[in-house]
């Protein structure tokens, strides 16, 4: 929409500019089309737009053939946006985008998120639809120029700081161009940016435990003046050691750090607190034959490497609500990294029966005990790795205490949520998960 129209429009609905609602207008089309076209849409891409205000980019965006979610908060533009375009591609919800629910984007192919964002609310939208692990694959945002900043910052800058290395941890930020209040009505008091983030890769980055890092982070950043030597004092034990390490200089402060070298922070303080020794290599697991008969026992490198039968237990955790909890299998696997998987699953070791490896792995996995009960089993075959598997379902609500050295991330899902997940993204699941997603939903 043009300045004139934006005008006329705002007097023909009765709307006077909110700006408690970071309502400022954009009425520069060039800027709208080439902001849209960044996100090189297709028909397939399903488009979260939060803040439409009178669809100066849904416009652009249904032209691409795009289906859009726009999340509006004022009712007044969501029923006129409803009046302005009629087109099943485009569902506009009346509602808070902060209380929108996130996981159900997992249920789509392909999300992207486009939005020219409320200026006072910015960034608690970002870290919420940003959250690790998003569904969304591309963001283009137009920012309050200063945020803008923060979150694309350089090492060694002012700007620098937490929220840079919060968001890029898991997100590559582009500062695409700096934006004038003049193109926005009724004009803003700062200037804005327009920013792209692209999720990384996951093997870009070494594994490393987010939630120490996260705490190393703020604690690094609570004191900007402060040399990290005494802000960490109690978590590293050796600082000398740490900063030849992380080759860094002794008396660095947070905003010298990269992101790669708070990463080597925090596996220094990982492995500090590090109890068990990886066990992996003197597991045994139980060989059977083909109607699931113990035949012996042999190494897990064997087992695997030789594809001898061998057996394992999936366990389904539901909270009240009928909800699924999921796991995403930690990076450092060795089969199936970072893909998504039942709520605990495990082998079955040499000498144990099912239902003991069942409760051992709930325990090790979630940090909990409970009721189990048998669904269903599943016979070796190459889809399941050949592992006769045993399936388990449990209530709980949680919390659970993650084992980081298996789950990099858990949470609940709706079940239907889950069910249109596995349509749209099969290759997001581990096969063993969806051997069992299989039998479970096939069951009357
Ligand atoms: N996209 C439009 C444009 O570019 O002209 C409007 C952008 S305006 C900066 C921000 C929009 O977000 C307004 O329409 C406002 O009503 C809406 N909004 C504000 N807070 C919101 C929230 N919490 N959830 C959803 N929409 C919100």
């Amino acid at each position: 929409m043009k300045l004139s129209e934006i005008d006329a429009t705002l007097r023909e609905i009765r709307v006077s500019p909110v700006k408690t609602l970071g309502q400022n207008f954009l009425h520069d089309q060039n800027l709208a089309r080439w902001i849209v076209d960044k996100a090189d849409l297709t028909p397939e891409d399903f488009v979260v737009e939060v803040g439409p205000g009178l669809g100066a980019l849904t416009q652009f965006v249904l032209d691409s053939g795009a289906h859009v979610l726009a999340l509006e908060k004022d009712r007044r533009l969501a029923e006129f946006l409803r009046s302005r375009f009629s087109t099943e591609r485009l569902e506009i919800l009346h509602a808070d985008a902060l209380d929108y629910d996130v996981r159900q984007l997992f249920a789509k192919p392909r999300v992207k998120f486009l939005s020219n964002l409320p200026y006072y609310v910015s960034s608690q939208l970002l870290l919420k639809f940003a959250k690790y692990p998003s569904p969304i694959s591309l963001w283009l945002l137009m920012l309050q120029k200063e945020l803008a900043q923060r979150l694309s910052a350089a090492p060694g800058t002012s700007d620098y700081g937490a929220l840079t290395l919060i968001v890029q941890l898991h997100y590559h930020v582009e500062y695409l161009r700096t934006v004038p209040a003049s193109v926005f009505l009724p004009r803003p008091d700062v200037d804005s940016a327009f920013v792209r983030l692209l999720p990384r890769s996951p093997e870009e980055l070494p594994d490393h435990d987010p939630e120490i890092f996260l705490r190393l982070v703020r604690r690094g950043f609570s004191q900007r003046r402060k040399q990290l030597r005494n802000l960490l004092r109690e978590e590293i034990r050796d600082w000398d050691q740490a900063a030849t390490v992380g080759r860094f200089e002794p008396r660095a402060r947070a905003e010298e750090l990269a992101l790669e070298q708070w990463i080597a922070l925090s596996n220094i303080v990982r492995s500090q607190s590090l109890a068990a020794p990886d066990q992996t290599a003197s597991e045994r697991f139980p060989v059977v034959d083909d109607q699931d008969r113990l035949l012996g026992d042999a190494p897990r490198a064997e087992v695997h490497g030789d594809n001898l039968r061998h057996r394992a237990v999936h366990i389904l955790v539901f909270n009240r609500s009928g909800e699924l909890f999921l796991q995403k299998r930690a990076r450092s696997k060795d089969r199936h990294p970072l893909l998504w998987d039942t709520s605990a699953a495990g082998h079955v070791d040499a000498g144990e029966e099912y239902d003991f490896a069942a409760r051992r792995e709930l325990q090790e996995e979630l940090g909990v005990s409970a009721e189990l009960t048998r669904v269903a089993k599943l016979p070796a075959s190459e889809k399941t790795g050949q592992e006769f598997i045993w399936i388990y379902r449990t209530e709980h609500e949680g919390p659970f205490e993650l084992a980081r050295s298996e789950i990099e991330y858990g949470d609940f899902f709706p079940v239907d949520v889950v069910a249109k997940w596995v349509q749209a993204r099969p290759h997001d699941f581990a096969p063993g998960f969806l051997e069992c997603w299989k039998v479970l939903t096939a069951s009357p």
